[in-house]
């Protein structure tokens, strides 16, 4: 069943709500009861998968290229195998 992320742009409330595709989408703020409750369309999903890609490409990200860039780079200039000296 598909997590909807709600959002209320009257108070700001926000939930997710597990819906069937066949559910009326809410529009009743739970909080303050105003009709301004919408349903975010990407939030759920996005959300979780962004969360995923960010921990994964931070930690490959930094560790692996800031090290294969240092070792890599520091000796090929003073190695004289460069024309730049
Ligand atoms: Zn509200």
């Amino acid at each position: 069943m598909p997590i909807y992320a709600y959002r209320c742009s009257s108070c700001g409330h926000e939930n997710d709500h597990m819906q069937k595709l066949a559910d009326a989408p809410l529009t009743e703020c739970p909080s303050c009861h105003a009709d301004t409750y919408q349903k975010k369309i990407t939030a759920a999903g996005f959300q979780l998968k962004g969360t995923g890609w960010y921990a994964t490409d931070f930690k490959g990200g930094t560790s692996g290229s800031s090290a294969a860039s240092s070792s890599e780079s520091a000796p090929a200039c003073p190695g004289g195998s460069c024309a730049c000296h």
